[in-house]
């Protein structure tokens, strides 16, 4: 089947250089190709939403890691959802909605094997990129697999304002937790804690000792901790942690651009405490959106879960967004709209 108004080019955005710390909007380039005609099995996408995360950093090094680094050269890969325009796949009709891997462009070839239908009943479609997509997935498998949040337990959340941060908050309200204690960088962020995603205490990183912080907003001690940030959040937190206390290592964003020189946990502390600190990968964890998905989206229409996103507009802003992402720009989850 094939859409009369189907377009010849699109626009791409690739990785030019591979950024030395912080990337720089030189390291992404623009190209306009050709979109050639699809093979069997394939669907043609016009993306409409697509996603910047913290990890895509780790993949511009060309350094060896869980998943390959991007090419010099091609287009940048992500999260995106978008609707299909053209399609040579007897599984995927034009006009459905999917959720797929090839973000940062405007239009998207694609294997519909790899591509997912989204239900625009359940939820909008940017949604499938936040809340009912992997940022919220992890969250969820942070707090009842990696570190699972006991009922009567305190949980502290670290990025606690950002996509998986602000979904974990309430996640382990929902699971019964007593007391929520989420970090965040500036006094608007943590205001937004307090106010919009629930948290019972919240600490601003950036205002003060965050040992000192943590020690007054969890004077009993804390059961679980989420660190998406590493260093000295992963250290505070570890001083922190009560008797068989369970942290769930999900990221360490204060690394990512290369800062080695970053204070330590103390594992001797660790093993004392008998701490559980355990890794998670979200990919590891894909079978567990079919518990996920109906459990979140009923908290959604329940009130129990609150989202925020922060959108910038249209496929230039994308190298924007992403820079942002890094360095706090954003409240709940990153997104670029493209329609
Ligand atoms: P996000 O939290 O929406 O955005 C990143 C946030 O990190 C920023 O908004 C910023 O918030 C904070 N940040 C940046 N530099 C920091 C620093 N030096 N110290 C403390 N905070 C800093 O991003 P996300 O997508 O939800 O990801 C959060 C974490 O989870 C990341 O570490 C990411 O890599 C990880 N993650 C892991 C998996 C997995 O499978 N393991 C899956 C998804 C995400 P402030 O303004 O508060 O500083």
């Amino acid at each position: 089947m094939t859409n009369t108004a189907r377009p010849t080019h699109t626009r791409e955005i690739h990785l030019a250089a591979r950024p030395v710390g912080a990337p720089v909007a030189t390291d992404f380039a623009f190209v306009e190709r050709e979109l050639p005609p699809l093979a069997d099995g394939e669907i043609l996408v016009r993306n409409t939403w697509m996603s910047v995360d913290p990890y895509m950093r780790g993949r511009m090094d060309d350094a060896p890691s869980y998943i390959p680094p991007f090419a010099l050269g091609a287009a940048l890969e992500g999260s995106a959802v978008g609707e299909v325009i053209e399609s040579r796949a007897a599984t995927i009709a034009v006009g459905t909605l999917v959720s797929h891997f090839a973000g940062w462009r405007e239009h998207a070839i694609v294997d519909a094997a790899t591509a997912t239908p989204i239900d625009p009943e359940l939820a909008a479609p940017y949604q499938f990129l936040s809340v009912l997509g992997t940022t919220g997935l992890t969250a969820y498998a942070a707090l009842t697999d990696a570190a699972p949040v006991r009922p009567g337990d305190t949980v502290f959340v670290s990025a606690a304002a950002g996509a998986v941060g602000s979904v974990a908050g309430q996640i382990a309200r929902a699971l019964g937790a007593k007391r929520v204690i989420g970090s965040a960088g500036g006094p608007v962020k943590a205001r937004k804690l307090l106010d919009v995603f629930g948290f019972d205490a919240a600490i601003d990183y950036r205002g003060g000792d965050l040992t000192e912080q943590l020690a007054d907003a969890a004077p009993d001690g804390i059961d679980v901790y989420l660190d998406s940030v590493g260093g000295e959040h992963l250290r505070a937190a570890v001083e922190a942690m009560n008797q068989h206390g369970r942290i769930a290592l999900v990221g360490a964003i204060s690394g990512y651009n290369g800062d080695t020189d970053r204070p330590a946990p103390d594992l001797y502390l660790a093993a004392t405490k008998e701490l559980t600190l355990r890794g998670l990968l979200v990919t590891s964890y894909l079978p567990l959106f079919a518990e996920y998905i109906p459990r979140a989206a009923s908290w959604l229409a329940d009130g129990t879960l609150r989202t925020a996103e922060t959108v910038y507009e249209g496929l230039d802003q994308a190298p924007a967004a992403f820079l942002g992402v890094l360095t706090g720009a954003n409240t709940g989850k990153m997104l670029v709209r493209l329609e």
